[in-house]
C-alpha cells in the first residue's frame, strides 16, 4: 500500500517533457492495449480471409497488422515503456467475433470509426490541454506525433476497407484493377499502408518512400528500429 502510494505521488510530479504522466500514462496504456487486442482480431481475419480463398484481402489484414505493430512501438517509446508485457486475449474468446469476411470487414470498419478514431481525437486533446507554453519540451512531440501517426494510420485503415467492401460488392473476390493491391507497402516509421510501390512522402509522417517496406519483405521481419522523432 505504502508503495503504491509512492508510486502515486511521484507519478503526479513526474512528467514526460512537459506533459505530467499522470495524464499520458493512462491515456496511452489504454491505447495499446486496445491496439494490441484489434491486432489479434485482423490476425483471425487474415486467417479467415484465406480459408475463404480472398488472399488479397487476407494480405490487407496482414498489412493492418504489420501497421499495429508500428504503432505500438511508437506509444510505447512515447511513455518509455517499451519493456511493457503485451497481455495476450485469448484466442477462445476473440473466435466469437470472427464472422464471414464481408462481415468482418465491416466490423472493422465500423470499430475504427466509431472507437479508435474517436479514442485518438480525445486522447491528443487532453494532452494537448496539459500542454502550456512554459511546460513545452521536444519531447512532448513524441507523444503527440505518435498519437497523430495514429489516427491518421486509422484513418487510412477505414478507407481501405471501404475499397474492399467496394470490389467485393462486384463480386471481383478483390482483384486487382487499377491498382496493384497484392503488393501492400507499410511505413516503418508510422504504419500507415499504401497499396503499390512508394513514390511519394508518406502522406501520414511525411516521411521519404524509402521509409515503405513491401509485406513480402517482411512477414518475419520485426519493425526496423526507428526514432518517432
Ligand atoms: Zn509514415
Amino acid at each position: 500500500m505504502r508503495n503504491n502510494n509512492l508510486i502515486k505521488a511521484i507519478e503526479k510530479t513526474t512528467k514526460i517533457g512537459g506533459i505530467k504522466i499522470s495524464v499520458s500514462l493512462p491515456l496511452l496504456k489504454k491505447i495499446i492495449d486496445k491496439e494490441l487486442l484489434l491486432k489479434q482480431q485482423y490476425q483471425l481475419f487474415e486467417k479467415q480471409a484465406r480459408e475463404e480463398e480472398y488472399p488479397n484481402i487476407a494480405n490487407v489484414f496482414q498489412a493492418f497488422q504489420k501497421g499495429l505493430n508500428i504503432i505500438i512501438r511508437n506509444h510505447k517509446r512515447a511513455i518509455r515503456k517499451e519493456d511493457i508485457s503485451e497481455a495476450e486475449h485469448s484466442e477462445k474468446d476473440l473466435k466469437s467475433l470472427v464472422k464471414s469476411t464481408r462481415e468482418n470487414i465491416e466490423k472493422s470498419k465500423l470499430d475504427l470509426s466509431a472507437q479508435y478514431i474517436k479514442e485518438y481525437k480525445e486522447a491528443i486533446k487532453k494532452i494537448k490541454n496539459t500542454l502550456t507554453e512554459e511546460s513545452y519540451r521536444i519531447e512532448d512531440d513524441v507523444v503527440i506525433y505518435s498519437l497523430q501517426w495514429g489516427q491518421g494510420v486509422k484513418k487510412s485503415h477505414v478507407k481501405v476497407l471501404k475499397l474492399v467492401q467496394k470490389y467485393l460488392k462486384k463480386e471481383l473476390k478483390f482483384e486487382p484493377i487499377n491498382l496493384d493491391y497484392t503488393n501492400p507497402y507499410v511505413c516503418e516509421v508510422c504504419g500507415h499502408l499504401i497499396f503499390g510501390k512508394p513514390k511519394r512522402l508518406c502522406p501520414v509522417c511525411d516521411n521519404p518512400p524509402e521509409f515503405f517496406d513491401s509485406l513480402e519483405n517482411n512477414i518475419k521481419k520485426e519493425p526496423v528500429e526507428q526514432e518517432v522523432s
